[in-house]
């Protein structure tokens, strides 16, 4: 039977210079490596009539219905702003409408050159495919906004990376949309006025239904990115490269690329190979958020024909996000600790509780889930000093209705740690899947121990000090 996904394409109705139609390039022998049936099904897509998921999610088989193109978008990377980036390895076959009423963009990344490539090659290798594949899907399951994956498929080429020829591979990546700070940016930067508008217009459409006018929009993509840095840090999350080109305006987390869940807990941890400066280090990573907002903020502001007033109403939206931040971020590590209602002087407790772990490097998941267990002590060097703390800590929760119940889906028992993530990768360039799919079976459910071993943190030997780009 015939290619059945239900195209119905908003993207590529807007301005010609929003992007360039351009087919995926074809590859040599496209295999199915993974396909996500769950996501197929919200999506109204019917894996059962699709003749050849492999040839249609490697590129090589352009779907009916399907206009293929490239995205254009400019952003900030680590602080410096480029004026012309794009999508230069994927391109986006359209969007469907799911069974759940919401839009979402198919993309395929890995599929080949485009006007945006630069020096790029247009290719993925399999390692980067797949910690994608995993990582995404295990953030969803934990319940964090998040692109997701819905197929994987090698394609027999050969990929030049530093570390010599390896495996090709796309992912074909699904987002509520692609639309990035750096899409506004692209066209504030051009003096771009009507397209900048055009595109306002499209993302409050798309997005935030409800928002009036470029100062709400900008109102709710804060309030989505407070909502989501939180969310990250509340498992140990580091993303790696919040540059304004990886900053959805749906809220949605986006690019994987150098991104861990960390192992032992410090503040300053960064795992990017290239993140020399520590700019997106974990406990920078709301202040990023906030200043890619200012950057968001700045783009919108050109729309306005009183800019001084303008300017005054968009700085303090933005002013106003490090509270929203502590708020959400409140939230969240007062249900790790089993508290419901956080006051105020909760955040001193939790404070406290991570400076004891930092100072120790005790392990981030294990320590908050061993909270529930009579051997939380043994996570900690410091003894003592655990001890103390949990004298308080007892003492706030005492009058808590169930602190054991919101700890247990505050603390998630399986995290895709990063040793895993590369153990995996290892085994499926050898040609053996079986650690994909444990993984992936573990961490549907991150709630629930169902693979013990999959808690153990890294030993010496194992431990993978920084993630690379791919
Ligand atoms: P990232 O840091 O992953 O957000 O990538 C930054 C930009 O570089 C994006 O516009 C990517 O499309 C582009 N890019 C990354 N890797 C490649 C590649 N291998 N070939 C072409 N473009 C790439
Ligand atoms: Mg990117
Ligand atoms: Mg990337």
């Amino acid at each position: 039977m015939a290619m059945t996904i239900a195209f119905d394409n908003s993207y590529a109705q807007l301005p010609d210079a929003f992007f360039t139609l351009l087919a995926p390039t074809a590859v040599k022998s496209p295999k199915l490596l993974a396909f996500n049936d769950n996501l197929a099904k919200v999506m109204g897509i019917d894996a059962g009539e699709l003749p050849d998921l492999a040839a249609v999610f490697g590129g090589n088989q352009t779907p009916s219905g399907a206009m293929p193109l490239a995205q254009l978008y400019a952003g900030h990377q680590f602080g410096n702003f480029n004026p012309q980036l794009g999508d230069g390895r994927a391109i986006l076959l359209g969007e469907v409408v799911g069974t759940d009423g919401i839009r979402r963009d198919i993309q395929l990344k890995g599929s080949g050159q485009t006007p945006y490539s630069r020096m790029g090659d247009g290719r993925a290798w399999l390692g980067p495919v797949l910690r994608e594949y995993v990582v995404s899907e295990a953030m969803h399951a934990l319940g964090i906004p998040t692109t997701r994956a819905l197929a994987a498929v090698s394609t027999g080429e050969d990929i030049w990376r530093e570390q010599g020829a390896m495996p090709g591979a796309v992912l074909t990546r699904v987002a509520q949309s692609h639309l990035r700070v750096g899409t506004f940016q692209v066209f504030a930067h051009r003096g771009e006025v009507d397209h900048l508008r055009v595109l306002t217009d499209y993302a409050i459409k798309r997005h935030y239904p409800d928002a009036t006018g470029p100062m709400e929009l900008l109102r709710k993509v804060c309030a989505a990115q407070a909502a989501l840095i939180p969310a990250w840090m509340s498992v140990g999350f580091i993303h790696g490269v919040m540059n304004t080109d990886n900053c959805t305006i749906s809220g949605e987390t986006i690019d994987y690329g150098p991104c861990a869940f960390m192992d032992g807990f410090h503040q300053n941890r960064v795992f990017s190979s290239i993140d020399q400066q520590g700019r997106y280090a974990f406990g920078n990573q709301p202040n990023i958020a906030v200043w890619n907002m200012a950057q968001l903020a700045t783009s919108l502001i050109q729309l306005f024909k009183d800019k001084d007033a303008a300017v005054e109403e968009a700085t303090e939206i933005v002013h106003a996000m490090p509270a929203q931040i502590e708020a959400n971020w409140l939230d969240r590590f007062a249900a790790k600790i089993g508290i419901s209602k956080p006051r105020t002087e909760d955040s001193d407790l939790i404070d406290r509780l991570l400076g004891l772990m930092q100072n120790d490097g005790a392990d981030f998941a294990n320590t908050f889930n061993s909270l529930c267990k009579p051997n939380a002590r043994d996570q900690f060097a410091n003894r003592e000093a655990f001890d103390a703390w949990a004298e308080n800590w007892q003492n706030r929760i005492k009058d808590e209705p169930d602190p054991q119940s919101r700890m247990q889906t505050a603390n998630p028992q399986i995290i895709p740690r990063n040793h895993r993530i590369e153990q995996m990768i290892e085994a499926a360039v050898a040609g053996d899947l079986a650690p994909f799919h444990r993984l992936m079976a573990a961490l549907a459910k991150p709630f629930e121990n169902t693979d013990p071993d999959l808690q153990r943190p890294p030993s010496q030997e194992e431990i993978v000090p920084a993630t690379f780009c791919g």
